[in-house]
């Protein structure tokens, strides 16, 4: 999987997860359920940034802020897409 397909995918999970505090405010009774979810989805967006969120050439990972367009790796240059 690119890299870039990856932090798409988190991006989508991040908003997705404004979806549990608000469950957990309009159904208490299932609070530990929505906030064991919200921890499982922000653990699934570390590790996924941790596994893809890098240089396929020289394995180094990319600043956080790295755009999304970016043709080129920071460190050594190769193309990337
Ligand atoms: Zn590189």
């Amino acid at each position: 999987m690119s890299p870039f397909k990856v932090r798409k995918l988190t991006y989508i999970a991040t908003d997705l997860e404004i979806i549990f505090p608000i469950a957990i405010a309009f159904d208490a009774k299932h609070s530990m359920f929505y906030f064991a979810m919200m921890l499982l989805v922000l653990a699934a967006i570390i590790i996924a940034l941790l596994k893809y969120w890098k240089c396929p050439h020289c394995k180094n990972y990319f600043p956080i802020s790295m755009s999304l367009s970016a043709k080129y790796c920071p460190e050594c240059g190769e193309k990337l897409q």
